[in-house]
């Protein structure tokens, strides 16, 4: 299993995954897809993998919020006497459902306010099924008391939830409250920080059964990226391996982490320097030092295949879709892992994704791992806009 360094390995921890990794598999017609159209055929080409964080434990549509959670819930039951859990997100939120069910394992009560106005609803056909289905459902059934809103952002994350905290507190229940994908929460990097050692450990049994075609690592990782927490704690526990690991000659070169940006409502370089704090916070609380051992140069991050918006589906992104579930029927969800996954093909065709991070084992092919991260239970909302059902022959030429 997995040995973290300390301090790391002393921070309080509640587990929701399962006792084994989730899996790493191989994407073996995507792989094929990709290569046939590669610039270089020349080239070794590349291989193209990914790690199940959708199938990561037995809780309610398994994501990477509950990794998150793994090491907020101490800090939750530390206070003993919370009673219920808060928290909002979009319409469709996957969050909101990781966080409810999280809280029916606890004991506790669970609040989530949803906005109207974030995601998907403005421009779905059917605006009353999306409101009713998918998530919403969920969390419903999870026996969440569900607030919906149209208050839309005020740019200030906790504001809409203050009258709802107000509340709980005059019914004399005392309300936790979970900032939206966990981000703000200065515990919330941690969980991805741990699946990095995670990963590493799983790189090394890859690497010993020669499926890295004589590499000890994936040359590249792929991962959504909303609020920015799972890819700032994915850089912070990488940079932590790699510092621990430094002692053994020539195993270890950076990893090239690139998350893929899924919203445009804001900047990139806003995201960048969303993404270098949270890092930081997170490798601060791992044992890195957070200004020198983590620095801009280490977070990558693509624009590219944001589409219309956050939420909203576009016809690259459901085609993407549409490729995952008729290739290697991989089932991805509409608003952060089909943008994700389109990243990683459309990297991999191109001639860049031919060049190995400096360090790395230069001969045979580049190996890219895409960190698929759940969401596929707010499909059902989506049904108007995916399938867009691509031609056969669209498929076949492509194959
Ligand atoms: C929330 C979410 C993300 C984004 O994670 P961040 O840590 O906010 O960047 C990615 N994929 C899915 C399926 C999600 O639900």
């Amino acid at each position: 299993m997995i040995n973290l360094p300390t301090p790391f390995s002393n921070l309080p921890v509640h587990r929701l995954s399962y006792a084994h990794p989730s899996p790493i598999h191989l994407l073996p017609n995507l792989t094929q897809y990709a290569n046939n159209l590669n610039v270089d055929q020349s080239s070794s080409g590349v291989r193209l993998w990914t790690k199940r964080e959708d199938q990561a434990g037995p809780l309610t549509c398994y994501g990477n919020k509950y990794r998150k959670f793994e090491y907020i819930i101490p800090d939750i039951l530390a206070r003993k006497n919370v009673t219920t859990i808060v928290t909002e997100g979009a319409i469709q939120s996957n969050h909101t459902v990781q966080v409810a069910s999280v809280a029916r394992i606890l004991g506790l009560k669970c609040t989530v306010l949803l906005h109207r106005g974030i995601g998907g609803l403005r421009i779905a056909k059917d605006k009353d099924a999306f409101a009713k289905v998918g998530n919403v459902q969920l969390n419903k059934l999870l026996g969440a008391d569900v607030r919906i809103t149209d208050e839309s952002d005020t740019g200030d994350e906790k504001a809409p939830l203050i009258p709802i905290l107000d509340e709980l507190r005059a019914q004399g229940q005392t309300p936790y409250w979970i900032s939206s994908g966990a981000s703000l929460h200065p515990l919330g990097g941690l969980g991805y920080a741990r699946c990095a050692f995670e990963i590493a450990s799983q790189e090394q049994q890859l690497a010993t059964d020669q499926r890295l075609g004589g590499s000890k690592q994936f040359d590249y990782i792929f991962v959504a990226c909303g609020s920015g927490s799972t890819l700032a704690g994915l850089i912070a526990g990488f940079k932590l391996h790699e510092k621990v690991n430094h002692a053994e000659p020539a195993v270890t070169f950076e990893r090239k982490i690139v998350g893929i940006l899924t919203s445009p409502t804001k900047s990139r370089s806003h995201q960048e320097e969303r993404i270098l704090r949270l890092a930081r916070t997170a490798g601060g609380l791992i044992g890195l030092d957070p200004e020198t051992d983590i620095t801009e140069a280490d977070v990558h991050l693509d624009e590219r295949f944001v589409g219309r918006g956050y939420g909203l589906l576009d016809a690259d992104t459901a085609e993407t879709l549409d490729l995952a579930a008729r290739t290697d029927s991989l089932l991805l969800d509409p608003v952060y892992t089909a943008k994700a996954l389109r990243g990683m093909l459309d990297w991999a065709q191109s001639a860049q994704a031919l060049q190995k991070p400096a360090g790395a084992h230069q001969t045979g092919p580049v190996n890219a791992l895409f960190i698929h991260t759940g969401g596929q239970s707010a499909l059902s909302a989506y049904a108007d806009g995916c399938p867009i059902m691509l031609p056969n022959q669209q498929l076949e030429a492509k194959s």
